[in-house]
C-alpha cells in the first residue's frame, strides 16, 4: 500500500467510528458527545508524522512540551460540559486547538486562551480550516480567566493548576460550572458548580495534564 493511501485508511471515518465505539465501551455516554468526537478529524490537529496515531486514544505531543488531550477525556470533560447546556464557554489551554474544536460544534460562543503563540497560531489555523466560526482566542496566561469576556456559563481548563484560581471561579455566572484537572504529581478532575456565593466542589476521577504555567511564550 502507498504511504498515501495507507494515510486515508488511517484518518477515514471508520478509523474514527472505532474510536467512538472504544470511547462508549470506556463509560462515555452522551451520544452528542460521541457525534461530534466521530465528526472531528483528530489527525489535522498533529504534525504529519503523528497523524496516523490520531485515532488511537491516547495523548500525543504537539511541540513546546505540551500534548493533545486524550480523546477519552476531551470527550469526558465534553459530556460534564454539556450536562449543563452552557452558551458561553471559556477554555484554558488551548493547545492544538482539538477541544476548541468540539467544544465548537456544540456550544455557541467559545471564548480560548493558550499562553504559547506558536501553537496558538497553529490552533487558528486549523481551527479556520474547519470553519469554527464561533471561537475567539487570544495569546495570554489565562491563569486570570478573560475578565472582560465574562462571565461564563462554563469554564474549561485543560492544564493542571495546583489549586482553582479565585479569580476563575469570579468568572463563572451563577449556575455555571468549572471543569479542571487539579494537583501536582495526583492530579485529580473537579467539577465545581457556583450557586449564588456559594461554590460546590465535586471530586471525579484521576486524571494527568501538563501543568497551568505562569507567563507567556512569544
Ligand atoms: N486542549 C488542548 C490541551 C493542550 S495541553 C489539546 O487537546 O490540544 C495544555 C495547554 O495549556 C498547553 O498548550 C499549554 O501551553 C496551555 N497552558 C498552560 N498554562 C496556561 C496558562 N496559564 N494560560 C493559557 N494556556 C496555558
Amino acid at each position: 500500500m502507498t504511504a498515501q493511501l495507507q494515510g486515508i485508511g488511517m484518518t477515514s471515518r471508520r478509523t474514527r467510528m472505532r474510536l467512538v465505539q472504544r470511547l462508549r465501551e470506556a463509560g462515555i455516554e452522551s451520544d452528542r458527545v460521541l457525534d461530534v468526537l466521530g465528526e472531528v478529524p483528530r489527525h489535522i490537529f498533529l504534525d504529519e508524522a503523528l497523524s496516523h496515531r490520531a485515532y488511537e486514544d491516547t495523548s500525543l505531543p504537539i511541540g513546546y512540551g505540551q500534548t493533545l488531550s486524550q480523546p477519552y477525556i476531551v470527550a469526558r470533560m465534553t459530556e460534564l460540559m454539556l450536562a449543563h447546556e452552557p452558551e458561553r464557554v471559556l477554555e484554558l489551554g488551548t493547545g492544538s486547538g482539538y477541544q476548541t474544536a468540539v467544544l465548537a460544534r456544540l456550544f455557541d460562543e467559545i471564548y480560548s486562551v493558550e499562553r504559547i503563540k506558536p501553537l496558538q497560531d497553529r490552533a487558528r489555523d486549523r481551527l479556520r480550516q474547519l470553519h469554527a466560526r464561533n471561537v475567539l482566542l487570544k495569546h495570554a496566561d489565562g491563569g486570570m480567566g478573560w475578565p472582560d469576556r465574562g462571565p461564563f456559563d462554563g469554564i474549561i481548563v485543560t492544564a493542571a493548576p495546583v489549586e482553582i484560581p479565585q479569580e476563575l471561579l469570579m468568572q463563572l455566572r451563577d449556575g455555571g460550572v468549572l471543569i479542571a484537572p487539579v494537583g501536582e504529581e495526583d492530579q485529580i478532575l473537579v467539577e465545581v458548580t457556583r450557586r449564588g456565593d456559594r461554590f460546590d466542589h465535586k471530586e471525579l476521577e484521576p486524571v494527568h495534564f501538563v501543568p497551568l504555567l505562569g507567563g507567556v511564550v512569544r
